[in-house]
């Protein structure tokens, strides 16, 4: 008998490609431990919180009901030194922080919770204020909700040519909550994702009449909070139509390998989702898993390591990527041991982004030039092997546009900007200039340079909304596509 390894990719006596079994035995040094999930109503369960005074889990109370809290027993027992918070960040990146909100905000909020406030009274105070937090940045839906049959479909997006996303149903929640996620009104109740049953019909069908699309980008949420079956109703879908040979590529935008590795780890229904992998390698086209990292300890832990040793066994890629954010990874040493780290187990670093326009973003944004130097910094320290990453990137209506340096051309001080990804494939690659503006933090701060009157993008982008504005609207999700 052949070893496993030959097995897995081979051809059977009838020329047929078979389907193998897989072995991949994971000794933990512990017991795996059962998914246990914490919301805002549970703060007063988690033990690691009861030595903190009352009126700190008041203010966790009154921040998580305005953003969305939801943390795990992994995040918090295997994660968090508790030993260093408030600072540590994976604690700033999973409970919420008093800062994250106005003061004025704040106080309303601890004084509504501190006195037993009805849960309405303190849903309507929320609500208020998340109306002021850019809950639908950009308001991009109506550019990106594409249509099938004369109806938008809720459920995709698709922005730019080659990719569609697709938002299964059941994949529009998190194993825990990232602080500042750029998704977070979709997580509070703003602004359900409403999807037909028949959203697997609506996907396949879209796609059948887009040869230009090469790939699925399934996301969410985490579409790895799915169980596999739900999953491989979809995927099969794809692999079983004749017609959607045009679809090479299948990408999982996901978080859970750095906040519930066991996904990939334990279990029956984690080896079916291994099987699953391989069954779309054998179809021939290739999967690749966008794994969502935001600090190198999310990588330290044996699970957190044998997830990606797992994930890499089927032939599946990995790519990695994270928004730059402050007191959780602004420093570039994170970043270059981050990048250093995914490389020795096998990973590809992809993008650094620029943290969204929504949300808390007052506590977490870094200047444009701070990200760059942070970015710089990290890239000089890795070899060339890390160095497919790229960023900080914005993803904006217009597209991704990375901040590629500064520079003095005929005596002024401009950012120069790059397209690396665009709603229009002719603007990809496409260099620009803006003033230079030290306390930028997005795109939309910045002043075309050159006595220019606007970016050469600008006119184009007005008529695609112009012409996108007969599509229906709803209340709309946030620019989406990161995970
Ligand atoms: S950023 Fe991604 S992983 Fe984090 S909460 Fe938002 S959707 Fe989930």
């Amino acid at each position: 008998m052949k070893d496993k390894q030959d097995r897995r990719e081979g051809i059977d006596a009838t020329n047929k490609l078979f389907f193998t079994e897989l072995d991949y035995s994971y000794a933990p040094s512990t017991e795996i431990p059962r998914f246990r999930v914490y919301t805002r109503r549970q703060i007063d369960e988690i033990p690691q919180l009861q030595k903190l005074p009352l009126s700190d889990r008041i203010a966790m109370k009154a921040i998580a009901a305005v953003f969305p809290f939801r943390v795990n027993n992994y995040v918090i027992d295997q994660l968090i030194d508790w030993s260093d918070i408030p600072n540590d960040p994976i604690y700033q990146l999973t409970f919420p922080q008093p800062d994250m909100l106005k003061i004025e905000d704040f106080q309303q909020m601890y004084t509504l919770v501190g006195n037993g406030a009805s849960d309405k009274e303190i849903v309507s105070a929320a609500r208020e204020i998340q109306q002021t937090l850019n809950p639908h940045p950009a308001g991009q839906m109506e550019l990106n909700v594409p249509q099938y049959d004369g109806q938008p479909i809720w459920g995709l997006q698709h922005k730019y040519p080659e990719t569609v996303l697709f938002f299964p149903a059941a994949g529009q929640t998190c194993h825990a909550y990232c602080t500042y996620c750029f998704r977070w009104a979709q997580f509070v109740g703003i602004n359900e994702l409403k999807f037909a049953a028949h959203e697997a019909e609506a996907l396949t069908g879209y796609l059948r009449e887009h040869k230009e699309v090469t790939d699925v980008l399934f996301t969410g949420g985490d579409p790895m909070v799915m169980k596999t079956k739900v999953l491989r109703r979809y995927i099969q879908k794809i692999l079983d139509d004749s017609n959607l040979e045009h679809i090479q590529n299948i990408r999982i935008g996901t978080k859970a390998p750095a906040y519930w590795p066991y996904r990939f780890v334990d279990n029956k229904d984690a080896d079916d989702l291994l099987r699953l992998f391989e069954l779309v390698r054998m179809s021939g086209r290739q999967v690749a898993v966008m794994a969502h990292y935001s600090h190198p300890r999310e990588l330290s832990t044996d699970v957190a390591k044998e997830a990606l040793r797992r994930i890499r066994h089927t032939g599946a890629t990995i790519r990695c990527q994270a928004p730059l954010i402050r007191h959780v990874n602004d420093d570039a040493d994170v970043w270059a041991k981050m990048w250093q780290e995914q490389i020795s187990l096998g990973a590809v670093p992809y993008y650094m982004f620029v943290e969204r326009d929504t949300g808390a973003r007052n506590y977490f944004e870094v200047p444009l030039i701070q990200a760059l130097d942070i970015f710089n910094g990290a890239y000089r320290q890795i070899s060339g092997l890390a160095r497919t990453v790229r960023g900080p990137s914005m993803s904006a209506t217009p597209g991704k546009v990375l901040v590629d340096g500064v520079k003095s051309i005929h005596g002024e001080k401009v950012f120069v900007l790059k397209f690396l990804q665009a709603r229009e494939p002719q603007w990809v690659g496409k260099t620009f200039f803006a003033h230079y503006n030290p306390e930028a933090v997005w795109l939309d701060q910045l002043e075309p340079a050159f006595a220019k009157e606007e970016f050469f993008f600008e006119a184009e982008l007005r008529e695609m909304k112009a012409q996108a504005g007969n599509v229906p609207t709803k209340e709309l999700v946030p620019e989406l596509g990161e995970d």
